[in-house]
């Protein structure tokens, strides 16, 4: 039996999605935010899909919530 991790495939870091990825080595959650309205936008996208604002920029998060549901993948 190998003892090497196991394979994974890693996310492919692109302009919008650098700072979520990456966050986690600072120690940071971070979204994309709406400077207009406030929605938290993810997965991220170039536009808010609340009031279609394109005046977004990254914000850290506190990592703090409430789940409201999950699922276990096979
Ligand atoms: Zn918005």
């Amino acid at each position: 039996m190998s003892s090497d991790p196991p394979f994974r495939i890693l996310p492919k870091l692109v302009d919008n999605t650098r700072d979520f990825w990456t966050g986690g080595a600072v120690g940071e959650l971070r979204f994309w935010r709406c400077q207009d309205c406030g929605y938290y936008i993810h997965p991220p996208q170039p536009i808010c899909p609340v009031d279609y604002s394109k005046n977004l920029t990254v914000e850290a998060v506190s990592g703090k919530a409430t789940l409201a549901s999950y699922s276990i993948n096979h």
